[in-house]
Formats: structure tokens, C-alpha cells, sequence
């Protein structure tokens, strides 16, 4: 038997690794798992270019726990290590890497935003046990060694009557990560890191039910057998070609990804280029809600097919994290802060390699079945509109497909919009004025009185179309938005012919005075005379675009202006000076029919924009009784 001291420039490196990792130790088991997956492909490799002369057969990767034991067995038929090889890569190559690592790891620990932990290697193993064994076969024709590590930087190596070809790590788990011999533990982090890896895994067995034998009765049991509980599906959709998968198989991935997600995907795209990065991956568009925040965290990011992290932030442009579905790339530096990740060229490269296909896909559905994508917009348009707002190349691709759905339902896109309301909707100032709604019902006169004039109202409902339309404004050449309840019909749209108003000067004076006499202190509405047609209506309320798109933009991040958000609502009382109700106000002489005769208006102002409510809407109720009565 001989033993030897690891060559260790730290006194002893593994308090280190124990110290240095502590919130990562489930991580010992992808790493083991990995170099069991290399050891199985690189033998594999080997067989297919007559270098290894055995058979490669139908290698699979075992764990087994020992609970009794406390002991946990990776098991692999991989290529195996002479003793030669045991000495070189474990002894020096392993531990410098370990070393190597640590040191590294060291410098950034203070960098809250450490992605993973990859690389620690074969060492990460004495994070969690305190005794670790090899025991391996090399596929060449040399006798088995043993080789045994007590978590000191000595060892022993000794020969073994190991028979078969492979290699089979033993961790002795120490009494502070008992957690790793239970099993529902370890079928966690199985399915967490290696849910795809591409050597199959096998943990203990499963009950299979047969079909039953023919003649069989009715109450017969199904015969069962015991076979192998397979943890992986090592063939992933995402390692496939485009070409060789149907829409059904890519729904059926999406599935397996996401076992409790009962919605299906609206559509996939499938990105895989080779240079000048790797990347290999399906990302879904799921149904989206306007909820920005709860639907993050989907993706999933992969090396190789070994899971890394849920957590793609820097990698895919932030717009696209809304998504789901895979990113595989053995190209993302992954010991690295999160500001160094997104200074870094190959991961700038592949973010904008990703919004590249996301806009191409996009824009391919848009010509290929417009029909169908109109009918996928309200579900997919939080993203568009998010990567329009935040990704200038993605806006111009964006630009051609992104619509513009009317209250009615017809979907415009931004040129067609243009083309079809310029010669009814620009204004004395020749600038293009785009009506819309938020809330088809909340906003109904409003909208009515803009059809009455042949305008076409937009419905624009999603939260961050505020920063949309401000973006639109200032890239695009004299256009502008107004919500129709921004101002009253004549206004919102201004042309040259004025009204004649009916009233004089001193009839306006006097019924801005009765006005103010019966609102009071109280009424937080700057009241305002316009002669309108004599058929639109007596009062409306409005609210000023302006003001009203500022709260809403700081209201859902950043934009407008400071201190915004927390401004009460601000309205607009008008009233039409030509209407023969506003005639017979002025001209009552009882002031007790005066004053309900304004405040049955005024109410009714405020009914039209959803603003009255409680007490004054228990009193107009009340009140418009007894007048028909
Ligand atoms: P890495 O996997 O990055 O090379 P590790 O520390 O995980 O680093 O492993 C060091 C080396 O030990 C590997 O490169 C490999 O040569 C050898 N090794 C580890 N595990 C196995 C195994 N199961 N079968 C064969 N060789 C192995
Ligand atoms: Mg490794």
C-alpha cells in the first residue's frame, strides 16, 4: 500500500472548501455526477475512433445511498483510471483546480452575486463527507486501485479486485450533512441538476405494471417487475435539430420542464448557433398576465446539459426573462460576478444574439399567419412592448410587427394606424393625433363621443404602455396620444372652425358664478366654458393627458417626473356653453331648482367617468327619484 501527502501550498484545504462554500454543498453531487458523465462520454469517444478496444454498450451512471453505512456511491462504466492516472488527476490535477478555485473564489466571496459555483470539481465532495474512496478500473488492461482520502491532505493507494471497468466514488458523509442520505433529498437535487444530463442515471428501481397475460380474470392483479428507476431523459428537445422535432414535441418538452405548469406555450423558438459561441436552447412565450414581476425566473441555464441556475439575469436581456424554456452554452463564464458578466464580450454577443432570433421569430409569425398572432397579442404584447422600451435594435425590428389593437378589434400596426386615421385625425398644427381607451367600459361616453366624429380609438391597457407611448412620441415625427377622456371632443383633436359660442361674455360670467356657488370649496374641478356642438353633452369631466401619463409612469417605474406618483387626480369640469340644459341653468330664477339642476349635472359628469361613488351616489340616487316622480 503507499500513501502520500497531497501537495498543498495551504496548510489544509479542506476546512477551506467547507468554510468557503458552506451555502452551496448540494453542489458536490452535479459535480460527481459530471465527471461521471465525462469519465462514460470520453470513454465512448474513445470506442468510436478505435482507440479503446471494449465494448461501449449501454453505460448508466448509479447512486445509491447507504443509509446504515452512511455512505453515498456514485457509480459509473466510464473509462476509468490506472494508477498512474489516479496520482496525476487527482492527486495534482483535481487539487490544483480545487486550489485554483478557491483562491479565486476568495477575492470575489465579498461579490454578493456569484453565479454557481461550477468548477470546485472532485474536491467539493469533502464539503459534505469526511472520508472520500475511489475505487477504479481503468478500460486498459491494468489492475484495479483504491484510493482513500480522510479529508487531510493524506492519502492511501492500494490495489483493488475491482472486475469491472468504471469508477466508483465512496463519501463517507459527515454527521453535519446527514441530509445527503435520504433519499427524497437526493431525488431533489437529481432532478434540480440532472434532469437532462446525458448519460442515464439510475436511482434504486420502480415498480412497473405489466400488461396482464391473456385469459387473465377480471380481478387478476397486474403482474409488476422491479426495474431500473431512471431519473433523466438524456436527449433532450434542445440537443436536437429543428428539423427533427414537430410542434408536439416541443409542447411535450415544455411540459417536462415544467411539470406543474398546466398552460400551454404559445410558441417556441429554437435557437442554436455554433459560432462564433455555443448556444444551444427553446425559449417559450408563455401566456402573460400584467403582472411584470411574479413570472420571472423561468429560464433555465445549462452547461453541457448540467443545470447551473434559474437565474439568467444579464445573460438574456432583461425583456426576455419574462419567458421560459433552456439556454445551454458551455460558453458563459460562470465564476464571475454579475457585473463582470455583462461587461463580458461573448456574453454581450449571446444576449443579442437572443433578442435577434426573439425579434425574427416574432416577425415571421407576424407575416406568416397574422390572423393568428393578432389573436396571441394581448398575451405576448407585455414583452414586445417591454423590449421596445428597453432595447433600441429590438424596437426597430418591433416597430413593423408590434400592433395597435382599436376598441373594436381590429389590429393596426403603427404604419397602417398612420395611413388610416392621418386625414380625419391631424390636428390645425398638422400633428397626428392617436385616440385611445384604457377601459373600454369605464371610458364608454368618451369613446362614443370620439366614434360620433369618425376617430378610431385605440384600446392600450397594458402597464407600461404610458412609457410606450412616450417613446413613440419623441422617436417618431409630429404624433402624439391623448386617452379620450384627456379633453372634450373639440379639443382633443383641434381643428381651425371654431364654435360660436351663444353666450356673451356677461351670460358666461354669471354662469361661472352660479357654478362656483353651488360647488363650493369643495370641488376639486377646474371648471372650464367651451361652446361645443349643441348635442354633445351639457358637462364632462376630463382629465389632462399629461399630467395623468406622468403619475401613471412613475406609478409603474422610473419616467416622469419626481414626486408625480403620489399627486391627487386632476379634472377638468367643461362645460358646452351651446347646450340648451346650460341655457335653462342660467335662466332659472329659483335658486333651490338652480342649485339641483347643477348638481344632477355635475353628478352625471362624474357617473360617465366612473367617479361617483358612496355617499354622493347614495344622494344622486335619492335625488333623481324624486325627480321622476
Ligand atoms: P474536472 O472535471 O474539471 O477535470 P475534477 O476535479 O472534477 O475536474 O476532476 C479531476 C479529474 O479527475 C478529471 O479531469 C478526471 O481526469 C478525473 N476523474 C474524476 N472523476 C472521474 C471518474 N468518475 N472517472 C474517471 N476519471 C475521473
Ligand atoms: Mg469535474
Amino acid at each position: 500500500m503507499a500513501t502520500g501527502k497531497i501537495n498543498v501550498s495551504v496548510d489544509n484545504i479542506f476546512p477551506l472548501i467547507k468554510k468557503f462554500l458552506y451555502s452551496d454543498h448540494e453542489i458536490f453531487l452535479r459535480e460527481l455526477i459530471s465527471n461521471a458523465t465525462d469519465a462514460t462520454l470520453k470513454l465512448k469517444h474513445l470506442t468510436s475512433i478505435g482507440e479503446a478496444k471494449v465494448e461501449y454498450g449501454n453505460p448508466i451512471i448509479e447512486v445509491k445511498v447507504d443509509k446504515e453505512g452512511k455512505k453515498l456511491h456514485v457509480i459509473d462504466q466510464g473509462l476509468g483510471m490506472t494508477e498512474e492516472e489516479v496520482k496525476k488527476y487527482i492527486n495534482e490535477v483535481a487539487f490544483s483546480g480545487a486550489e485554483e478555485f478557491l483562491n479565486k473564489y476568495e477575492d470575489s466571496a465579498k461579490d454578493a452575486g456569484i453565479i454557481g459555483h461550477f468548477g470546485l470539481g472532485f474536491y467539493s465532495a469533502f464539503m459534505v463527507a469526511d472520508k472520500v474512496e475511489i475505487i477504479t478500473k481503468s478500460f486498459k488492461d491494468e489492475p484495479a486501485v483504491h484510493w482513500s482520502c480522510d479529508g487531510s491532505p493524506n492519502f492511501s493507494l492500494e490495489a483493488s479486485d475491482k472486475k469491472e471497468r468504471g469508477t466508483e466514488i465512496i463519501l463517507h458523509i459527515a454527521d453535519d450533512s446527514t441530509e445527503f442520505l435520504e433519499d427524497h433529498r437526493i431525488s431533489e437535487l437529481l432532478r434540480k441538476y440532472n434532469k437532462f444530463m446525458p448519460v442515464p442515471i439510475k436511482f434504486g428501481t420502480k415498480t412497473e405494471t405489466l400488461p396482464k397475460p391473456e385469459g387473465a380474470k377480471e380481478e387478476d392483479p397486474a403482474p409488476t417487475k422491479e426495474v431500473d428507476n431512471i431519473i433523466n431523459n438524456p436527449n433532450p428537445a434542445w440537443t436536437k435539430q429543428p428539423a427533427d422535432l414537430k410542434d408536439e414535441d416541443y409542447k411535450s418538452f415544455y411540459r417536462e420542464l415544467y411539470p406543474m405548469q398546466f398552460d400551454e406555450p404559445l410558441f417556441h423558438i429554437h435557437l442554436n448557433v455554433d459560432y462564433p459561441f455555443n448556444l444551444t436552447g427553446i425559449l417559450y412565450f408563455p401566456k402573460l398576465t400584467n403582472d411584470l414581476n411574479i413570472q420571472k425566473d423561468k429560464i433555465q441555464l445549462y452547461q453541457n446539459q448540467v443545470f447551473v441556475t434559474d437565474n439568467v439575469e444579464g445573460i438574456v436581456p432583461e425583456f426576455l426573462t419574462m419567458l421560459r424554456g433552456v439556454i445551454d452554452s458551455p460558453d458563459i463564464p460562470l465564476n464571475v460576478s454579475r457585473s463582470y458578466l455583462q461587461a463580458d464580450g461573448a456574453v454581450k454577443k449571446i444576449s443579442s444574439y437572443i433578442t435577434r432570433k426573439v425579434a425574427d421569430k416574432l416577425s415571421s409569425l407576424f407575416k406568416n399567419n397574422r390572423e393568428d398572432f393578432e389573436s396571441k397579442w394581448n398575451d405576448i404584447k407585455i414583452v414586445i412592448e417591454y423590449g421596445m422600451l428597453s432595447e433600441d435594435k429590438f424596437f426597430e425590428k418591433a416597430d413593423k410587427f408590434a400592433l395597435y389593437p382599436t376598441v373594436d378589434g381590429t389590429y393596426y400596426t403603427f404604419e397602417e394606424l398612420q395611413e388610416k386615421i392621418k386625414e380625419n385625425q391631424t390636428d390645425k398644427d398638422d400633428k397626428l393625433v392617436i385616440l385611445y381607451a384604457s377601459d373600454k367600459e369605464a371610458q364608454h361616453s368618451y369613446i362614443a363621443a370620439a366614434k360620433d366624429k369618425g376617430y378610431e380609438v385605440l384600446l392600450l391597457d397594458s402597464p407600461i404602455i404610458s412609457h410606450l407611448m412616450q417613446k413613440l412620441e419623441t422617436s417618431k415625427e409630429k404624433i402624439s396620444f391623448a386617452r379620450v377622456d384627456a379633453d372634450h371632443i373639440d379639443k382633443l383633436i383641434q381643428k381651425e372652425d371654431t364654435q360660436i359660442s351663444k353666450l356673451s361674455d356677461e351670460e358666461k360670467e354669471k354662469l361661472k358664478a352660479d357654478l362656483e356657488a353651488v360647488f363650493g370649496e369643495k370641488s376639486n374641478y377646474t371648471v372650464q366654458l367651451e361652446a361645443m356642438d349643441s348635442d354633445a353633452s351639457p358637462f364632462i369631466i376630463t382629465e389632462p393627458e399629461f399630467m395623468r401619463r406622468m403619475k401613471e409612469m412613475q406609478q409603474t417605474g422610473g419616467g416622469g417626473m419626481f414626486g408625480m406618483g403620489n399627486m391627487p387626480e386632476m379634472y377638468n369640469l367643461i362645460v358646452n356653453t351651446n347646450h340648451e340644459l346650460v341655457s335653462e341653468i342660467l335662466n332659472t330664477k329659483t335658486a333651490k331648482k338652480k342649485e339641483r339642476l347643477i348638481n344632477q349635472s355635475l353628478d352625471l359628469a362624474k357617473l360617465s367617468k366612473g367617479l361617483l361613488k358612496g355617499a354622493e351616489l347614495t344622494e344622486f340616487i335619492k335625488r333623481s327619484y324624486d325627480m321622476v316622480k
